[in-house]
């Protein structure tokens, strides 16, 4: 059995990096996909070449080859309920899967048809593993300017809206970090607040500080790495008081360069000051973890220790976006896990 028995959960987790390398490699065959190297052995080297990327911008480069693949209903039926099996099989119960519907339209899906794909793909995988649950985070994207995919942004608030409570359970805002201020999406924030969608937004990441106060100035439940929270005292109160919950995903930030190492991350540090964080892989696949991998770091090079880790999956639980009642049972699991690690 393993050593991270209790509920585990994973906040922050995108499809497009989330993917098996055996089933991207055989759709590319099937379709034809140029991919850049001439064997799957090689595109798994190439892909842990990538990961040690020198940005977030150019980290985001892994994902071309990938969503070259996913562009119709039957990749993303495959490719989702896969990766659910796959969560199931590493004892996930609860997880929330995040993917930006407008990057796969390049080929005339429409918005809707990716959605709707993926949730399809969702309820195969809960048909056969019903300990798992699973919702669905529509992303907006930051692409630059907010001209550039401003209707593609409104489409993604309306879908999300479509199909909350359907398997959707919330909006994000991910891509490029830094291209614009965060500040010029509030409209869009503003949008789906109006409409009763829950949202997380990423910064603070490759950003300062300031774009995580932009993003709880939007009224964000949880922000999507914002380990620069660490830079602003007063902004960590805010956090603690308000219980916005950090999705921290370690070596993601080791990877991207955002952190300068596990043991300089700043996670600790905010946990230790009672903010709200939880533990998430961002991208299994192409960062090459599993949630247990990240707790291994965790312990042995961040500080933490397993009841630290239980009492993360606690606040990740009571951030989730599903109902109280949906969560009562983990999270009460979750509190005698912690009693029980407390008498250890
Ligand atoms: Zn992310």
């Amino acid at each position: 059995m393993s050593e991270f028995s209790f509920p585990k959960i994973d906040l922050h987790l995108h499809l497009d990096g989330s993917f098996r390398m055996k089933t991207l490699w055989e759709l590319a065959t099937q379709k034809r996909i140029t991919m850049p190297t001439n064997t799957l052995s090689e595109y798994k080297e190439y892909i842990r070449r990538c990961s040690h990327a020198k940005s977030v911008n150019e980290y985001l480069k892994m994902f071309d080859h990938p969503l070259k693949v996913m562009q119709d209903e039957a990749s993303l039926i495959r490719i989702t309920k896969e990766l659910i099996e796959d969560l199931a099989k590493q004892n996930l119960r609860y997880a929330e899967i995040r993917f930006a519907p407008q990057l796969h339209t390049q080929q005339g899906l429409s918005q809707t048809k990716a959605v709707e794909a993926v949730l399809e793909g969702r309820k195969q995988a809960l048909f056969l593993y019903p300990g798992i649950q699973i919702g669905i985070i529509t992303c907006m994207m930051s692409l630059g300017p907010i001209s550039v995919n401003k209707e593609a942004n409104l489409e993604t608030i309306e879908l999300c809206q479509k199909y909350l409570g359907k398997g959707v359970v919330a909006l994000d805002l991910a891509g490029a970090e830094g291209i614009v201020a965060l500040s010029d999406f509030r409209s869009f924030f503003i949008k789906a607040k109006e409409l009763g969608i829950p949202c997380t937004c990423h910064a603070g990441d490759s950003e300062p500080v300031q774009s995580i106060q932009d993003a709880i100035d939007f009224g964000v439940q949880r922000i999507g790495h914002g380990h620069h929270l660490i830079d602003n005292l007063k902004l960590c109160q805010t956090t603690k008081e308000k219980h916005i919950l950090l999705e921290i995903c370690p070596t993601s930030n080791v990877q991207c360069q955002t952190v300068p190492s596990y043991q300089k991350h700043p996670v600790k540090k905010l946990y230790d000051l009672g903010v709200p964080v939880s533990i998430n892989t961002d991208n299994m696949t192409l960062a090459g973890v599993t949630l247990e991998d990240e707790y291994r770091h965790c312990i042995n090079e961040m500080g933490f220790r397993k009841k630290d880790i239980i009492q993360m999956n606690l606040y990740a639980i009571q951030s989730a976006f599903i109902s109280d009642y949906e969560k009562q049972e983990i999270i009460q699991e979750l509190k005698q896990a912690l009693k029980e690690a407390e008498i250890c």
